[in-house]
């Protein structure tokens, strides 16, 4: 049954429907039930004991992006996410795994990653590096560890951001590791896909592995992992998002950056901005950049509309997914801005494939990209 401090938050609903304004799902399938206050309300209902959750209900609660969205729009402090989570528990205890979903995180149990390959090819990004060094940046100790994330691990279309990240840590300096086939799936996936109790055999190994390092400090260039990290890891680790540690490396001079003439607008990734507090870091790279003009959306920082790609939608209803990235564009097209510069490689994907698919005039960076582009001109 629903746990009592959930029931709290959706008690306070005043079914006032401003959520239904900022939905990035709601407003693309016009349904009641589809929307944040409709969802609210099936959960309610499910609590007072007024309905039985099958499938059709596992189906309804997958078309949410975990954006947040919703959250910072309620008037009245209802935290959405935390109800539609434990929405998505009961549902898998009385209905098992979505489907569409259960490959990835049958995968992630067995294999360590969500994309079905062998783990050690986590890896494999590395392949293209020129002058690799000989210990191919895992070593037997150092001060940080780069924790690179399933999809930039293993997704070729934004496997530049590792070998950008490596570049930048290089650059400046830094005594850091990975730990390429040692390290597991940070375990996000499973909080949305409503199996959270699964994490703790992932949380122990990475912990574990990066203590084996002596690191005092982890860096992601993932939102999700840094959340998932900052969340549901206990550790005292320093812990950072590539963002808030290349703001560092510049702000002391490590890393130097030259002109680049360009117009760019910023997409916020939910799980950095609204969810994981960091807003500021990013738009201060792109200021220190010598000939960048950063125009903002329209939707910016906290009111940022998802990408399409969260909350395993992408796996649930891969169509719906598509539309918002298409929307996302759209946004981003408004700004007069070529090029879209975000800080996660999953917008990366969702906004980068929409764009190749459309044949879209735009360029859509991860923020490594356009550092490493500015470094190579200083
Ligand atoms: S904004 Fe909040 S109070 Fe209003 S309908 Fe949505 S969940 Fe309910
Ligand atoms: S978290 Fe995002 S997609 Fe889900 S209901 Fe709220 S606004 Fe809609």
């Amino acid at each position: 049954m629903i746990p009592i401090d959930i029931a709290d938050e959706f008690d306070q609903c005043i079914k006032c429907g401003l959520c239904l304004a900022t939905c990035p799902v709601g407003k693309e399938l016009f349904l009641e039930k589809y929307t944040p206050r409709g969802k609210i309300q099936l959960a309610k209902r499910y609590a007072q004991g007024d309905l039985e959750i099958g499938e059709h209900y596992r189906d309804i609660f997958a078309k949410c992006l975990l954006c947040g969205a919703c959250t910072v729009t309620c008037p009245s402090g209802v935290d959405q996410q935390k109800v539609f989570l434990s929405m998505r528990e009961e549902i898998v205890k009385k209905s098992g795994l979505h489907p569409q979903v259960e490959p990835a995180i049958r995968s992630l149990l067995r294999k360590h990653n969500i994309s079905d390959e062998d783990n050690s090819e986590r890896g494999d990004w590395r392949d293209d590096i020129k002058e690799l060094p000989d210990h191919m940046y895992e070593k037997a100790q150092a001060d940080v560890v780069y924790f690179v994330g399933c999809v930039a691990s293993l997704f070729p279309m934004v496997q530049t951001i590792p070998q950008n990240m490596v570049r930048i840590l290089e650059s400046a300096g830094v005594d850091f590791a990975v730990m390429a086939g040692d390290e597991w799936c940070c375990g996000f996936p499973l909080i949305g896909a409503g199996i959270p109790g699964k994490m703790e055999e992932v949380i122990d190994h990475n912990l574990d592995r990066v203590k084996r390092l002596g690191a005092r400090e982890v860096v992601f260039s993932c939102p999700s992992c840094y959340r998932a990290w900052k969340e549901h890891y206990p550790t005292d680790l320093g812990l950072f998002h590539s963002t808030q540690y290349m703001e560092r490396l510049i702000g002391e001079g490590a890393i130097s950056l030259g002109e680049l003439r360009e117009t760019v607008t910023y997409h916020d990734p939910c799980d950095l901005g609204r969810n994981g507090g960091v807003f500021d870091a990013p738009r201060a790279i792109l200021k220190s950049i010598p000939g960048i003009t950063l125009v903002e959306l329209a939707n910016n920082r906290d009111q940022s509309i998802c990408c399409g790609g969260g909350g395993n939608l992408e796996m649930a209803d891969s169509a719906l997914s598509g539309t918002v990235a298409r929307n996302k564009i759209q946004e981003v097209q408004q700004t007069g801005a070529r090029t879209v510069v975000t800080a996660c490689q999953q917008c990366v994907r969702s906004i980068k494939g929409k764009v190749r698919r459309e044949k879209v005039d735009l360029d859509v960076l991860d923020i490594t990209d356009i550092v490493v582009r500015a470094m190579s001109h200083a």
